[in-house]
């Protein structure tokens, strides 16, 4: 339903079962986002027989997640609240390999309830673990805006000017009622003329 009204989608995958469960978000599920992603490398959790290769499947999927620019959502806390390895260490945890592989990371609580988190903490326990620098942080936060869902946030470098906020403008005066996908867009107007920053870094 969402995908055929345009609308961004994000799907939880590779918390439990392995890299092919992320394979169907994408495919079956046409995912802009995966939740977790956490066995992308687990080649050990791959379970069709057609696979023959499996690393091989397992570096072509990661590479394919990096050209496709599919944002994988970390959930560190969760993560370690359900895997005993990553609870001693999470410096054990695949987002260093996904940072190695150059894929598009950012930071999610997967839930602040049971999980008992925020994403300020989720940001400082990366931190401490990965030792990331202040502009790594930045760079993370900044693609997980870019790869959000809001209207004007997936601007190109540089493209939020006058031009696209004309644009958006337009766009916020097509009447109510028209399609959820014309309805998304045009719901945060003052988020893209003013709060939109003028250029990615
Ligand atoms: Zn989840």
């Amino acid at each position: 339903m969402a995908h055929e009204a345009f609308l961004g989608k994000t799907v939880h995958a590779g918390e439990d079962y392995g890299p092919e469960s992320i394979f169907q978000a994408i495919g079956d599920l046409h995912a802009d986002r995966i939740g977790h992603g956490t066995w992308l490398f687990d080649a050990t959790k791959i379970t069709s027989p057609r696979i023959k290769d499996r690393q091989r499947y397992v570096d072509d999927l990661s590479e394919f997640i990096a050209d496709k620019r599919i944002t994988i959502e970390v959930c560190l806390t969760s993560n370690q609240q359900t895997v005993p390895e990553l609870a001693d260490d999470l410096r054990r945890h695949p987002f260093g390999e996904m940072r190695r592989r150059r894929l598009s990371t950012t930071f999610c609580t997967d839930n602040r309830l049971v999980s008992h988190t925020t994403v300020s903490d989720e940001i400082a326990r990366a931190v401490e673990a990965f030792g990331l620098t202040a502009r790594e942080v930045k760079d993370i936060l900044i693609y997980g805006f870019k790869r959000s869902f809001y209207p004007g946030a997936t601007s190109r470098r540089g493209t939020t000017s006058a031009r696209s906020s004309t644009t958006r403008t337009g766009s916020s005066r097509t009447p109510a009622g028209r399609s959820p996908y014309q309805r998304w867009k045009a719901g945060w107007p003052s988020f893209t003329a003013t709060n939109t920053p003028g250029r990615w870094p």
